[in-house]
């Protein structure tokens, strides 16, 4: 990091720094506050005390109540749970063999239910998204059937932040008797997570995507949802996810859920107009570049594109040489990069989707940084093309 080029970080969506104040919250809870919440004595009844106090306010921030919140390892166990959990259960209930999710999750939800095709004969079936990736509520009703065990629709994309009508998909599968899970990782910092607006039974949330601490999430489970334990031992968080509790990362993720909230609005108002000038000036200043994602709902820190004749890693290479920090949506350190699957559901070639690039802000983005950014990248760009054999 001592180059002489200071590095500039815009990849917010593959994870956040912790705030400082969330720091704060965590360290008595490493060597004070250590208890385990378990234990009788009054080392566990303390650590108890700030472990239910973090979920009360988890609960708050979701209009849910505190019984309603289980903590997990990460973003993933959530969806984790919230699949394999509703769909063991809903085919040791009813029979139930039939798993709706849309084109676009993340593979926390998408390689969870391939495995639960491959290994356990569940029948996934992908719905369709239009080319900004967003799910129709009457596509998931002309798809629900009887032995439907439950549907999953991302929140906001990770990867091309679009934001689905989770709250319209949700009153579908409701008047149907269906389970619906979001995943809400990449939507918790900057969305409304009311989970009653929602229609949602299932909500996972991962703390390191909102300047929380990496390796700790929640699921928010409906009362009178039925999920069979993913993870079995203890009888941690109501039986649903055994494991001793991780206090201070638990804290943490509660009190920066709490920070989200609060300061929402100011950093929506931070974010959305540099976002939007990356946009405004990419689509404008470069060549043979398109949008991913919706133009207007997406998340409001979320640029992403795909340029022609564009290798999606080179390009993301020569920015962390000029000192940006990017991603992609083929992003593959190992070797040959394959086109992201999401891209290619909103109908991209996979020659154009192989050349994406996305750009995500937080809390410590300022202007300069994105003028840097924006002189870089047409000259950037440029030499990608010509890396690639293509001259125009
Ligand atoms: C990051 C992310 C996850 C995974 O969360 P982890 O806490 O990193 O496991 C799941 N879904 C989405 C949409 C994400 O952005």
């Amino acid at each position: 990091m001592n180059d002489v080029h200071p590095k500039i970080y815009l990849d917010y969506a593959a994870t956040t720094p912790v705030d400082p104040r969330v720091v704060e919250t965590m360290l008595p809870y490493f060597n004070q506050l250590f208890g385990n919440p378990s234990s009788v004595h009054t080392f566990g009844q303390l650590a108890e005390a700030a472990l239910e106090e973090a979920r009360e306010s988890v609960a708050a921030v979701l209009g849910a109540s505190p019984a309603e919140i289980i903590f997990t390892g990460c973003g993933s166990e959530s969806d984790n749970l919230a699949l394999r959990g509703a769909a063991f259960s809903a085919r040791q209930q009813r029979g139930a063999n039939h798993i709706l999710i849309s084109p676009v999750e993340h593979h926390a939800v998408s390689h969870t239910a391939a495995q639960l095709a491959s290994l356990h004969g569940f029948e996934v079936e992908l719905l369709p998204v239009d080319p900004y990736g967003q799910v129709h509520p009457q596509a998931v009703a002309d798809r629900l059937r009887d032995d439907t065990a439950m549907v999953s629709v991302i929140y906001a994309n990770n990867e091309i932040g679009t934001i689905n009508p989770i709250a319209e998909i949700g009153a579908v599968c409701r008047a149907r008797g269906v389970t619906f899970h979001t995943d809400a990782v990449q939507a918790a910092g900057y969305l409304p997570l009311d989970v009653d607006a929602l229609n949602v039974d299932l909500m996972a949330l991962g703390a390191h995507k909102f300047y929380g601490p990496k390796g700790v999430g929640a699921l928010y489970v409906r009362r009178g949802t039925s999920l069979t334990p993913v993870i079995t031992g203890g009888g941690q968080e109501s039986g649903l996810r055994a494991g001793t509790h991780n206090i201070p990362y638990i804290c943490g993720m509660s009190r920066a859920l709490q920070l989200a909230v609060e300061e929402r609005q100011q950093r929506v108002a931070h974010v959305q107009p540099l976002r939007d000038l990356i946009i405004e000036r990419v689509l404008s200043d470069i060549p043979s570049v398109q949008l991913t994602g919706h133009p207007q709902q997406r998340l409001p820190n979320h640029a992403s594109f795909v340029f022609e004749k564009v290798d999606g890693n080179a390009l993301l290479m020569m920015l962390d040489v000029e000192g940006f920090a990017c991603s992609s949506g083929s992003a593959c350190k190992t070797g040959s990069p394959e086109p992201s699957e999401v891209l290619l559901s909103t109908g991209f070639t996979p020659e154009w989707a192989l050349g994406s690039l996305r750009v995500t802000l937080g809390v410590n983005t300022t202007r300069e940084q994105i003028d840097q950014f924006l002189d870089v990248l047409p000259g950037l760009v440029e030499r990608a093309r010509h890396l690639t054999g293509v001259v125009e």
